[in-house]
């Protein structure tokens, strides 16, 4: 049944039907608490009757128009999604489908922004060693990672890395004669959860602007109130040039964006860039309801409690496996002694050997678990989740 998929994922031996709120269900009805949300997508969890609900009303009015014309639906959630991101600065969007996507937007912007004020040649966006900012041919080439670069070159040229929290080497990589930009995640996700110190990134936002160069916050796994603020960068005091969000922006429906300030706000203009699926309907249906419910009073303020409830349950079993825990928020990487892998499966079979629910995780790196549960986990289903995880390590 499974050969048809390329075969491009290392997959668990799992199929999953169904879930509601933090769980989901297998073909034979086990239940897997999730810890991943999707790799940070499922945001509000898994069946949210008002994002259900939402959903299908849309649905039942319009899937989708081209861009050649307005819908309110859209309307109504780029509005919201400018006004909060407008405490970063951010001032227009442009919607997209995914994170590749948002940040080939950003990569365009930067060098349009370079191109119209200073001419040719000033088109160098500088990213980070052990960054992650897509799959496409030109956001590889913006990932720090040479496991990466294999197999599919030529990359798009004009790409520097730098390793991260090195000021001096920022420094001298962001040359006012040849560069755009600055791509950063504020922690780096797919690396390992490692965030860059608040010395660096103000000291990363100082150079930008002093020298004119576009600084872009990756915030595609970080945003969407992932740490705790709705943009990291606003828990970094950090107000960028440009900010790009994918992942939990529609709680599960594809959607991304890129947000401009005042800077670059209308760098591009009609031609430059565009989308057939951008701007959907149905996700922005969906990004209304995300951008609703994390405005509730109190709403962000309960990820980062959850967190830290996670992460000093943690540090309190002092446990011999585990040599460190990070993270910010529901955004959080424990580094362990032995590889990661093998608990993702163990924390499955635990489901399909006996009685137990089991636990879906995801790795950062080989040494590394990262856990990113959705924002309406309780705190028994929390505690119920590392009770697993403790057993299983
Ligand atoms: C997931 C991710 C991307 C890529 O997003 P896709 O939707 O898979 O294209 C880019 N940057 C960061 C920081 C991510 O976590």
């Amino acid at each position: 049944m499974n050969d048809v998929f390329m075969n491009t994922f290392h997959r668990l031996p799992v199929t999953f039907t169904g879930g509601q709120g933090a769980w989901l269900t297998d073909v034979n009805g086990k239940k897997y608490l999730d810890f991943t949300s999707g790799i940070a997508v499922n945001c509000l969890g898994h069946a949210y009757p008002p994002l259900v609900a939402a959903i299908a009303q849309q649905a039942a009015k319009i899937n989708h128009t081209c861009n050649y014309y307005l819908n309110d639906t859209v309307s109504a959630f780029a509005q919201k999604l400018v006004a909060a991101c407008s405490g970063a600065g951010m001032k227009k969007v442009f919607l997209a489908n995914s994170g590749a996507e948002a940040n080939e937007g950003a990569c365009k912007i930067a060098r349009k922004y370079s191109h119209d004020k200073y001419g040719k040649g000033r088109h160098t966006i500088v990213t980070l060693r052990g960054s992650f900012h897509g799959r496409t041919i030109t956001t590889l080439s913006a990932t720090g990672q040479d496991v990466f670069h294999k197999n599919f070159g030529p990359f798009t040229e004009g790409f520097v890395y730098v390793p991260a929290n090195d000021i001096e080497a920022l420094d001298k990589a962001l040359d006012p004669n040849t560069t755009a930009g600055f791509m950063v995640e504020a922690i780096q996700g797919e690396s390992g959860i490692r965030p860059l110190s608040a010395e660096y990134l103000a000291a990363a936002a100082g150079f930008c602007a002093q020298r004119d160069i576009l600084l872009m916050f990756d915030e595609i796994q970080t945003g969407i109130g992932r740490t705790g603020t709705f943009l990291a960068c606003e828990g970094c005091g950090i107000t960028p040039d440009v900010v790009t969000l994918a992942k939990g922006i529609a709680g599960g429906v594809p959607a991304g964006a890129v947000l401009a300030g005042e800077k670059a706000a209308d760098v591009l203009q009609v031609g430059d860039h565009g989308s057939t699926f951008g701007g959907n309907p149905l996700a922005a249906a969906a990004g209304l309801v995300v951008l609703d419910t994390v405005a509730q009073p109190g709403f962000l303020k309960e990820i980062t409690r959850k967190g830290e409830k996670i992460t000093s349950a943690l540090a309190s079993w002092n446990h011999p496996n585990i040599t460190g825990i990070r993270g910010k928020g529901l955004m959080i990487g424990v580094d362990l002694t032995v590889e990661a892998w093998p608990l993702l499966e163990a924390a499955i079979a635990r489901a399909q050997s006996g009685g137990n629910p089991g636990l879906l995780l995801l790795t950062a790196g080989k040494q590394t678990l990262r856990i990113l549960p959705p924002y309406i986990i309780s705190d028994e289903e929390i505690e119920k989740g590392l009770d697993a995880l403790k057993s299983i390590l």
